[in-house]
């Protein structure tokens, strides 16, 4: 087999001057992995399987080249009139990050991008819609009313995007999925992308694309690589109390906290307000504006402390955040992944911690499965609790998708040290260039 070579350059790929000074003021200097193995096939029209989680640069890797390719037809005249491009994604959040994105990079180029979801009034949505959209960003639910209203036709739709296919399954909106992919004209290109791949999803990929290049970045090794992870074992009713021990940590800048229900994240964030330590909790039960809000403090600085669900932190990006705490763990191994990636983002390094009860061994168990090796356990703080053990992890095998990889120093099992060694970090926390370095295809 021939090594793979990717372009390194930006200005290696054929991007256009109005994109590149975009990236440019964006700071971007080197394409990431994704948008290396992406970016040239997309510019040429072709449909893509991306395995990918958020963190990866992904929505620039789809982002870029359909600006490009749409400005292509604008200066050519050959522009359609209606919505020319569509992205489909799970939640209000990632739907926002995304329009933002394409405002970054198209800010020189002048096409007309809106996004829509529910939650809200429609009204201003209609009036933007009315003025006349290139690219959509939408959630289904929202998308599939304003079509049914006759606000919108998919009938000029030349690119479809699938954002987090896992994620809209996972939230029941496989039906409505699939009511949108039956409006769209058959002649398109397609871009599919899903953290994870189980048969489901492999199938429905299968059923919308067209000879696409797969591109594969492996979340596993992100976790390997940039992101500490530590357990607790700790009794359920003093959870809180090593929260609490941990937050006087002063160098804990800021923490996303996950709990498992709604009703859980509002009770840990008014414990910690109880405690002094500024909090907000962040579900599904919250108006969009809270959300907004808790989320724009949380990125100002102003809130140190986030406390959320899975569904509501979903698409949270925020390069700089230093711990997840999983004040619970979830159900759901491959959730486990998705939360601690929220840091350790962008070729920065981050920090997970993880507290685990005594009914939570068998998610631990699944995890560690998951990952391929066993989280390193913290028992030097006051609430060690030293007759619960972890299960033991079942051999390695993680799923193909997860490709765990050694840390360097060929053992990855539990080895009870109080704290792991920070091997492989190669992004350094605080430090504005980030580096791109945790796929296991080199760059150079
Ligand atoms: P995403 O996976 O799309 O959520 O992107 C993760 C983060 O990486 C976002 O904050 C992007 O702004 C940032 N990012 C994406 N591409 C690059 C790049 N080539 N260089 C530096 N940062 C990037």
């Amino acid at each position: 087999m021939p090594t793979k070579h990717y372009m390194t350059t930006f200005d290696q790929m054929g991007l256009i001057e109005p994109i590149l000074k975009a990236l440019n003021e964006e700071g971007y200097t080197t394409p990431t992995p994704i948008q290396a193995q992406a970016i040239p096939h997309l510019l040429q029209g072709r449909d893509l399987l991306g395995c990918a989680q958020t963190g990866t640069g992904k929505t620039a890797a789809f982002s870029i080249p359909i600006l490009q390719r749409m400005h292509a037809d604008k200066q050519s005249g050959q522009m359609k009139r209606g919505i020319k491009t569509l992205i489909l994604t799970p939640t209000r959040e990632l739907a926002i990050q995304i329009e933002e994105s394409l405002r970054a990079y198209g800010r020189h180029l002048g096409l007309k991008h809106l996004v829509i979801f529910g939650g809200v009034s429609q009204h201003h949505q209609v009036l933007a819609l009315q003025k006349g959209v290139d690219i959509l960003v939408a959630t289904p639910g929202r998308l599939l009313d304003l079509i049914q209203q006759r606000f919108i036709t998919l009938n000029d739709i030349g690119t479809f995007v699938l954002d987090e296919a896992d994620r809209m399954l996972d939230m029941g909106f496989v039906h409505d999925v699939k009511k949108v992919i039956v409006r769209l004209p058959a002649k398109r290109q397609t871009l599919f992308f899903s953290a994870t791949m189980p048969e489901d999803i492999q199938a429905l990929a299968n059923s919308i694309l067209t000879h696409p290049i797969k591109v594969e970045v492996t979340p596993a090794a992100t976790t390997a690589e940039t992101i500490r992870q530590s357990l607790f074992m700790v009794e359920k009713d003093n959870k809180r109390n090593l929260l609490v021990h941990l937050l006087k940590d002063t160098s804990i800048n800021s923490a996303l906290i996950f709990t498992r229900t709604k009703h859980g994240a509002d009770r840990v964030a008014k414990d910690l307000l109880k405690v002094g330590v500024e909090a907000q909790a962040i579900h599904g039960n919250k108006s969009q504006n809270a959300r907004q809000n808790a989320l724009k403090n949380f990125k100002d600085g102003a809130t140190r402390v986030l406390v959320a669900t899975d569904i509501a932190a979903r698409g949270i990006d925020i390069d700089e955040l230093s711990h997840v705490i999983n004040f619970e763990l979830p159900n759901v191994p491959e959730t486990y992944v998705h939360r601690i990636g929220r840091t350790g983002r962008a070729g920065f390094s981050g920090i997970a911690y993880s507290f685990c009860d005594a009914e939570e061994t068998t998610y631990l168990r699944d995890i560690q499965k998951l990952i391929g090796k066993a989280i390193p356990l913290e028992d030097g703080h006051p609430w060690h609790a030293p007759n619960m053990k972890p299960l033991p992890p079942p051999p390695m095998g993680g799923r193909s998708s997860f490709q765990p990889r050694s840390n360097g120093n060929g053992n990855n099992r539990n080895s009870n040290t109080s704290r792991p060694s920070n091997n492989g970090n190669r992004g350094s926390f605080g430090n504005s260039q980030k580096s791109w370095g945790n796929n296991r295809h080199s760059m150079n």
